[in-house]
């Protein structure tokens, strides 16, 4: 079969979903490659990816038997102002293909050196402003070894929503110390969930800089306390650390600048 994908708008940084679409047909003898409309002819399938719900579909004709969507971007709906997560439109991968080692040669340059992928999923917070329980359940859980998308690259690129809240934050936390890779976990650290026995451990590995979330400005009272018996615990000076503050959205400009300048 001829496989087409197209990755419509996260062009900055590799799509996971597509790397494995790509390695499951590979391994089934398929032929894969970045859709083409004027050199590509016809294909059996393609893949479509999208991101973000603000960003532009593709707009063009897709010459193909079966053209398959998934991913956020496809399924962000705005209903009376606000937004809400269609499940419906975005289709899961199956478990084999989930499970598959990412087919890395699609983005050459973005994974040089560089394994990207999820060890959990989901999250309990139910933030406002946050798809990730409507999308991946309202708990953190384990989805993967780490081995499962790492092979001693030199960089690990992790984008679990929120690793601390898995009950298997030990294990998982162990496997990227015994990696000795350098770790990017790319979304905010919920801070409020630290202890010093997490801290302990993140001491261990090897980060150029941890993020942490203050999305919250009400959390203050809890979050302040952490940030400094984290620093106690590992020592890790500002430049080390940097937080994600969420603005525009129930803060005012002093409390969006009192939590950048806290810190
Ligand atoms: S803590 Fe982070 S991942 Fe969890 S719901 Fe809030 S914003 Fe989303």
């Amino acid at each position: 079969m001829k496989i087409g994908l197209i990755d419509v708008d996260s062009h900055n940084f590799p799509n996971i979903p597509l790397m494995k679409i790509s390695a499951y047909h590979k391994k089934r003898g398929d032929t894969v490659e970045w859709y083409s409309p004027l050199l590509g002819g016809h294909y059996d399938i393609v893949y479509m990816t999208k991101v973000f719900s603000f960003t532009p579909d593709y707009e063009y004709f897709v010459n193909s038997d079966v053209v398959i969507k998934g991913g956020s971007g496809y399924a962000i709906e705005i209903v009376n102002g606000r937004e809400i997560y269609r499940k419906e439109k975005d289709p899961q991968l199956p478990q084999e293909i989930e499970h598959i080692y990412p087919d890395y040669s699609l983005y050459p340059k973005l994974t040089k050196d560089t394994a990207f992928g999820f060890l959990t999923r989901g999250c309990p917070r139910r933030c406002g402003f946050c798809h990730v329980a409507a999308k991946e359940g309202a708990k953190s859980y384990k989805v993967a070894e780490l081995s499962e998308f790492w092979i001693g690259q030199k960089n690990i690129c992790l984008c679990d929503p929120n690793l601390l809240a898995c009950p298997d934050w030990h294990e998982l936390l162990q496997q990227l110390i015994d990696s000795k890779a350098l770790v990017n976990i790319n979304q905010g650290i919920d801070i409020r969930i630290m202890t010093a026995e997490k801290a302990e451990m993140f001491k261990k590995l090897r980060v150029s800089t941890v993020h942490f979330a203050w999305d919250r400005y009400e959390d203050k009272k809890i979050i302040i306390p952490k940030f400094k018996e984290f620093k106690e615990i590992t020592g890790w000076k500002a430049r080390k650390t940097s937080v994600y503050v969420l603005t525009n959205f129930n803060t005012t400009i002093e409390q969006d600048l009192e939590r950048i300048y806290t810190l």
